[in-house]
């Protein structure tokens, strides 16, 4: 077996032939390939990718949110091989399991917060999301309330990109590009810096949860089967909740008596300093979708962590659940969760991100909030958010929403550092096994993007 690095293609040739031949998500097509294709990458360590340029870079982002270990652990690789010589491929359908599926249900009810005693396996965070739909018109059904269809979510809330997850999500150019399914509603997000700066941030935390109360009322209580969230939102512009927010969402919820659906697939698995961001912000969900740093990439896998409540009916009340993936519970798959979940516990990795690495890092970035381009820097634990804005006494932010901040992004592309940008708002979310040297490598590195951001915009505070 040879591996593909060894071929002699040049990079041209690679880009070439993957402009002929490969769409990739979430891309212009003819975009990319007027700029010349897309960019090679061939290995990484650690925080470190490297190009077919050999051009080394820091990955602000671990991957899609998902490499919370960093590349190049080795026990992940071999955890796989050895799961594909003994057993590379079982379903869990015909009344059958494998060890791994068997023994990964067990450990992640363990880590999940109480009350989450069972686990539904899937491919991907989408995936998760459309079982998290099916579950909770079961659920209710099986209630005797089956007209409670409709699941409220948040604008720019991010859940998947299927058709069942987009309609969950919030984001409306996915919605005007595809349509949206019926029995989905949205809510304004907590974003208390665009909504709610001129009023005290615990104030704004409960007229933002009260939105989902005036929701509630709007769609009929009687039609309301469930809210969905990310305890921070993350593809949608980083929205740091205030610190009054999910206490009185969950008040709400209960007032009507409608099921908690906590999107854990980016905060879960340590970035946030705890093993889940419902840890982190004290949150009961009784259905709690993970994927991403659940392998930390190196594997697709999802799963649904479903609460006592839903999970006692579906059982007793159930019969057969016709809704299930040829991969639900991967044995290989699972196998490298099993040892990812090692990986971060045995390290101490989820622990560090909460007391030394995360209060780091979070601090670091915050000298870069007198940036006259910066407007203000939210986050906790490994994952943070960096919003611009043109004037910072006025409160006011660019006009074309968005372009200021892609020419940020390009800046960090340039210069050897993965960041993303969200409209205006700069996002990184890094490999948890940043050290104190790699978080100062990283914010050098933004303050450097801020101040080209800066020139080419003309900001001078
Ligand atoms: C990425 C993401 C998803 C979708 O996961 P995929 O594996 O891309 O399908 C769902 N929810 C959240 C919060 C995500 O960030």
């Amino acid at each position: 077996m040879t591996a593909l690095s060894a071929s002699n293609r040049t990079t041209a040739e690679w880009k070439k032939i993957d402009s002929a031949h490969h769409l990739h998500p979430f891309t212009d097509f003819k975009g990319l390939t007027d700029e010349g294709g897309a960019r090679l990458i061939v290995r990484a360590e650690g925080p470190y990718l490297y190009d077919s340029e050999g051009t080394k870079i820091l990955d602000g982002m671990a991957g899609l949110w998902c490499v919370n270990v960093g590349y190049g652990r080795k026990e992940l690789a071999e955890a796989a091989y050895a799961q594909m010589q003994e057993l590379p491929y079982y379903n869990t359908f015909f009344k059958t399991t494998t060890m791994p599926a068997t023994e990964l249900a067990r450990q992640l009810v363990e880590l999940t917060p109480e009350g989450l005693n069972h686990a539904f396996f899937a491919g991907s965070g989408s995936e998760a999301n459309d079982t998290v739909i099916r579950m909770v018109r079961r659920y209710w059904a099986l209630e005797g309330q089956p007209q409670r269809q409709v699941i409220i979510g948040r604008r720019n809330g991010y859940h998947g990109s299927t058709l069942a997850a987009l309609s969950l999500g919030g984001m409306s150019a996915m919605h005007t590009q595809s349509g949206i399914l019926p029995g989905f509603a949205h809510i304004e997000p907590p974003h208390w810096f665009q909504l709610g700066y001129h009023e005290d941030p615990d104030a704004f935390g409960v007229k933002a949860a009260g939105w989902l109360e005036d929701k509630i009322q709007e769609v009929g209580p009687d039609s309301v089967a469930a809210f969905i969230a990310e305890p921070i939102q993350g593809a949608g512009g980083l929205v740091y909740p205030p610190a009054t927010y999910w206490a009185e969402i969950q008040r709400v919820c209960h007032k009507y008596g409608i099921l908690l659906i906590v999107d854990e697939v980016i905060c879960g698995f340590g970035r946030t300093g705890n093993w889940f961001g419902s840890q982190t912000f004290d949150i009961k969900p009784d259905l709690m979708p993970l994927a991403k740093g659940m392998s930390s990439g190196y594997q697709p896998i999802a799963a649904v962590m479903v609460g006592d409540r839903v999970a006692d009916t579906l059982i007793s009340k159930g019969g057969e659940f016709f809704h299930g993936y040829t991969y639900s519970g991967h044995p290989v798959a699972c196998a490298v969760a099993l040892e990812n979940i090692r990986i971060l516990r045995d390290e101490g990795i989820v622990d560090r991100v909460r007391t030394d690495t995360g209060p780091y890092f979070q601090k670091r970035l915050r000298e870069l909030a007198d940036h006259p381009i910066v407007g203000e820097v939210r986050g906790i634990g490994m994952i943070a958010g960096i919003e611009l804005i043109r004037d910072k006494a006025r409160h006011e932010f660019f006009d074309d929403v968005g372009k200021v901040g892609t020419i940020a992004r390009d800046h960090s592309f340039a210069n050897g550092l993965i960041m993303r940008a969200v409209y205006d708002t700069l996002v990184l979310s890094p490999p948890l096994i940043l050290t104190h040297d790699h978080i100062d490598e990283l914010v050098e590195k933004v303050r450097l993007v801020l101040d080209k951001t800066a020139h080419d915009t003309g900001v001078t505070g």
